[in-house]
């Protein structure tokens, strides 16, 4: 396959199409293993959210792209372009 852009497609998907992806996830979709995070455009902070507070506060049928207009950083207080990132839960914590 011809490579766009640059990005190499062998390595798996390209971030924004995750990010994409991500947005359409409602918040009950989330699996029990998934952690949310949010990471700032600006200082690249990131933190982990609390998805169940999220449910409670938004509704478990919000898509998640509703709740990036909302995410601020804890760190240098931007709000602007914010994205969403997935993680695993550790077993340990
Ligand atoms: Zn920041």
């Amino acid at each position: 396959m011809r490579q766009r852009r640059g990005i190499d497609l062998t390595v798996g998907k390209p971030a924004f199409d995750l990010a994409a992806e991500l947005g359409k996830l409602k918040i009950r979709e989330l699996a029990e293993w998934h952690i949310l995070g949010a990471q700032c455009s600006k200082c690249h902070a990131r933190r982990w959210l609390d998805r169940w507070k999220l449910a409670d506060k938004y509704g478990r049928e919000t898509p998640l792209a509703t709740l990036r207009p909302f995410l601020r950083c804890t760190a240098c207080g931007n709000r602007i372009n914010n994205s969403l990132v997935l993680g695993k839960m550790d077993r340990n914590a």
